[in-house]
């Protein structure tokens, strides 16, 4: 049967150059980058040009990235490290409203243990307004974590607007960066940010691995405590294949960014437009604006029906979509982000996410309409919803 993968935001395939550059650190290269003899040299050194690879695509100094297990540390990293690191300056932290639950949970737990959480509000299309987090700043504000694109319906923050905003009050700034990397433009310096979280499986690299960029000067405490890698500031054997793919794919994202976001927004535009042509009472959400919006993102609402339905019957098709975040997604409960932009529950529960990536191509989209269109009809014609809109 035809496959069609339309969750690139869940996460990627890992591309066959990339692997090819990982798999000679898995055996002949295997050596522990902190020994001192000729083998631990050269993965260290591999270490070091994963680093540059990762650095020039956020264009940091290679210095200012340390590689962890994946976005949901680096973001952990973040909020725990700069809350022990000052808490004796403040117990307040500004997020919003819509951040991914590594960023959510973390925050959740800390209140746990007396620290104060504001969580912005956004607007109908997801964007946060600098008005409102400079008005949320105290004298106890300790951190400012705005995420660069959103999972869920792709808003992409003024970031350098935000930080500016934190800066003048002399406020840590973190972005969690793992939906914009590859996708739109990242500049850290231009940007002004102290921290930003990546991810290597959502650029076509593998799993377990990512990355922080931590601005050279600020120091924040430790998450993972053990040896003394990463400079003493992330204990633990280096994942060295992890770290060799993920810099592979950074250079590849790079390289072909510009290929990238043309490809996936001009298949996305399309879908979106077929399926609002084609399948009465649906909605686009989040930005309309496709520049303030993740190249291959779209979220649509099919009114009077479950997403979770129409997920399970594209599957019967071999087609894969998300309805909400993957983590959300099992327990059923209306999006935190649908629910933040304003969308009623009822609606919210016939949201499904579909996103597109380098390997998507024009049939899989013409496939995917097709199905769409019969699977939602179906539906709406066993729908209960029908007898109260008297169909
Ligand atoms: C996927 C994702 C994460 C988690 O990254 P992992 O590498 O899977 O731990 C964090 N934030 C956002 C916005 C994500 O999309």
């Amino acid at each position: 049967m035809k496959q069609v993968y339309l969750d690139y935001s869940a996460t990627t395939p890992v591309k066959k150059e990339v692997l090819d550059q990982m798999i000679p650190y898995y055996t002949e290269h295997f050596g522990n980058p902190s020994s001192l003899y000729s083998i631990g040299l050269e993965s260290k050194e591999a270490v070091n040009k994963a680093k540059e690879q990762v650095a020039s695509l956020i264009n940091a100094d290679p210095g200012e990235i340390y590689f962890t297990a994946g976005g949901t540390e680096s973001d952990n990293w973040v909020i725990f490290g700069v809350a022990d690191a000052l808490k004796n300056k403040g117990n307040h932290i500004i997020t919003t409203q819509i951040e991914h639950h590594a960023m959510l949970h973390s925050c959740e737990h800390l209140e746990k243990h007396g620290y104060e959480i504001t969580y912005l509000p956004v607007n109908e299309e997801g964007f946060v307004s600098p008005e409102d987090l400079e008005k949320a700043i105290t004298d106890k504000t300790i951190l400012v974590s705005v995420m660069l694109v959103n999972n869920e319906i792709g808003t992409v923050q003024p970031i350098k607007e935000l930080a500016a905003v934190a800066k003048k009050h002399g406020v840590l700034f973190h972005t969690d960066a793992v939906q914009g990397l590859g996708n739109v433009p990242i500049d850290v310096k231009d940007m002004g940010v102290d921290f930003v979280s990546l991810s290597s499986h959502k650029i076509y690299g593998p799993k377990g691995e990512g990355g922080l960029y931590m601005r050279k000067g600020v120091k924040i405490s430790n998450f993972v405590f053990g040896g003394a890698q990463e400079k003493g500031k992330r204990a633990g054997t280096e994942n060295l294949p992890g770290i060799v793919g993920f810099g592979a794919a950074a250079e590849l994202a790079k390289k072909n960014f510009d290929e990238h976001v043309k490809h996936c927004s001009s298949l996305r535009d399309y879908l979106v437009e077929q399926i609002l042509e084609k399948i009465p009472d649906t909605y686009y959400n989040g930005p309309k604006d496709s520049s303030k919006r993740h190249p291959g993102n779209a979220n649509i609402t099919f009114e009077y029906i479950e997403g979770e339905s129409i997920l399970l019957l594209l599957d019967q098709f071999g087609i894969s979509v998300s309805t909400g975040s993957a983590c959300s997604s099992k327990s059923l409960k209306p999006s935190h982000v649908l629910s933040a932009i304003g969308i009623p529950v009822t609606k919210i529960h016939g949201s499904v996410r579909l996103t597109v990536g380098d390997f998507t191509t024009k049939e899989d989209i013409d496939y995917v309409v097709e199905k769409l269109e019969l699977i939602v009809g179906r539906l709406r014609e066993i729908s209960s919803v029908n007898v109260e809109k008297g169909w």
